[in-house]
């Protein structure tokens, strides 16, 4: 598998600078993003696995970030807050962030909340590959490898199931060239 890539959305460059160097160290892949519009912009190209998102930037209010990257997608989103802006920590979980660290964390912490996500991100992984997936009429047997439409057996190349199995897992989700072409 792949490392997972983090996006990194801090405005104040000294956080942003240890959590990119924490990373690093860590065997992690991130991309940073200073401010709300160029993280959604790096969210919808290339998709990350989490993101650990201020709520605290210059252009844009946290919370709203959180709606727009949630009308597309699923990726858990870690919220970092500072400790006045509590009731936007409440909000941002409301408005679906997935956890939070209250500002200033420390390294120690900041990994621990990352195992825990990318633990939940392949328990659940795990248990869609054990099942079979059906959408309406399309059915993939991901035992047997096969995939079925009203029943009836498609007959796809390697490279189409594999399409089609990867669709499937990010069903609802808009997925660029860039990641589609990753995986
Ligand atoms: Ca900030």
């Amino acid at each position: 598998m792949n490392k997972p890539l983090i996006l990194v959305v801090e405005d104040d460059s000294a956080v942003r600078n240890l959590i990119a160097t924490t990373l690093e160290t860590h065997g992690y892949r991130f991309q940073t993003a200073p401010t709300g519009e160029s993280a959604i912009l790096e969210a919808v190209s290339h998709n990350p696995d989490v993101i650990l998102l201020d709520l605290g930037l210059p252009d844009m209010d946290g919370i709203e970030i959180i709606h727009k990257i949630r009308s597309w997608s699923k990726t858990p989103i870690i919220v970092i807050s500072a400790r006045s802006e509590d009731t936007d920590k409440i909000d941002a979980l409301d408005a679906g962030a997935d956890d939070y660290l209250t500002k200033p964390f420390s390294v120690e912490e900041l990994l621990a909340r990352l195992r825990v996500t990318f633990r939940r991100l392949h328990d659940v992984g795990d248990s869609v590959q054990d099942a079979v997936y059906t959408n309406g009429d399309l059915k993939i047997d991901y035992a047997a490898g096969c995939a079925f439409m009203k029943e009836q057996e498609l007959h796809l190349t390697p490279i189409e199931y594999k399409l089609l199995c990867l669709l499937a897992k990010n069903a609802g989700k808009v997925l660029t060239h860039t990641y589609i072409t990753r995986e």
